[in-house]
């Protein structure tokens, strides 16, 4: 790995307050002088840009920014939406179950409807502004550490020539509901209408690469992509329509997209994610940033 990747990855892997996105942003600009900076937005996000986004025939992304931490693990299942749902219901119900005790101390202390009601309005309210502004997460290796360091180690290793087919942008504020990534397509609807983007969110832990293809990139680049994108023995890749899968990130912005994901995987479980937004999120397969490099600098000289 570069220089620039261990620094990312020992000393600035949080990258939530205005502060410690500053830090990031000037060691970028360090490594990258020609870094470019589209501010604006609900949520003031900044999005970071490399190359020229208007001449590059594809652009590549990672979003930048930290999560809140979570008390317990995000589990995702991308090709098992119901598993997903169903793990989300799991961890409602110990909410849902002290809400109601809580709901019924109150009736019985206040017996006063407009009480409860405001309370219970009020836990939940905390509940999600925990959930987007609470504390920041310290442990970010694989969400997203591991998609910045996969597009600066890329970005350093392509030719001037090839950079000029490239744009790498950086995404603010993915956690909080994939705003950077809204911002940049509202400035460049124009050019990135028919231009393929692909998004690297949690790429660092597992050993099966999710590259979920849209409509739209199946069918301008399908064979380009499975050239570039083949299994090896300790990567395995899963090539999969966008449609018939559930990872919500910052590619759901654009109308020609892949999203790609490291996932692991069990027998009973099928392919999953179960440590991104927690303090176990320290997971970082240098191996998995060196293929995911190598498979789109192929797919760029495929261009
Ligand atoms: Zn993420």
């Amino acid at each position: 790995m570069t220089q620039l990747s261990q620094a990312i990855l020992d000393r600035f892997q949080v990258r939530k307050t205005q502060k410690q996105k500053d830090a990031f942003i000037t060691l970028l600009k360090e490594h990258f002088p020609e870094l470019s900076i589209q501010k604006g937005g609900f949520a003031k996000s900044r999005n970071l840009i490399l190359g020229d986004v208007s001449q590059a025939k594809i652009v590549l992304s990672a979003h930048y920014d930290t999560c809140a931490k979570l008390p317990f693990p995000n589990f995702i299942a991308p090709k098992n939406l119901l598993l997903s749902i169903l793990y989300s219901i799991l961890i409602a119900l110990p909410v849902v179950a002290v809400m109601f005790i809580i709901s019924y101390l109150l009736n019985w202390l206040t017996q006063n409807f407009w009480v409860n009601y405001g309370v219970c309005v009020g836990i939940c309210l905390v509940m999600i502004y925990l959930m987007l502004a609470g504390p920041a997460n310290n442990h970010t290796a694989n969400d997203n550490t591991s998609g910045v360091i996969a597009l600066c180690e890329l970005y350093s290793a392509l030719t001037a020539e090839e950079r000029t087919k490239v744009a790498a942008v950086f995404f603010d504020n993915e956690e909080l509901g994939l705003l950077g990534s809204a911002l940049f397509r509202k400035q460049y609807r124009k050019e990135i209408k028919d231009k393929l983007l692909i998004n690297l969110d949690c790429v660092s832990d597992g050993d099966h690469f999710l590259v979920a293809v849209n409509k739209a990139a199946r069918q301008h680049y399908y064979v380009q992509i499975k050239n570039a994108f083949t299994s090896t023995d300790e990567k395995q890749i899963l090539l999969e329509k966008a449609e018939r899968v559930y990872y919500p990130s910052d590619q759901a912005n654009f109308p020609m997209s892949i999203a790609v994901a490291a996932l692991k995987h069990k027998k009973l479980l099928g392919y999953y994610m179960d440590r991104i937004h927690t303090k176990r999120d320290i997971i970082f397969d240098e191996k998995n940033i060196s293929f995911l490099t190598n498979a789109l600098h192929k797919l760029i000289q495929l261009l």
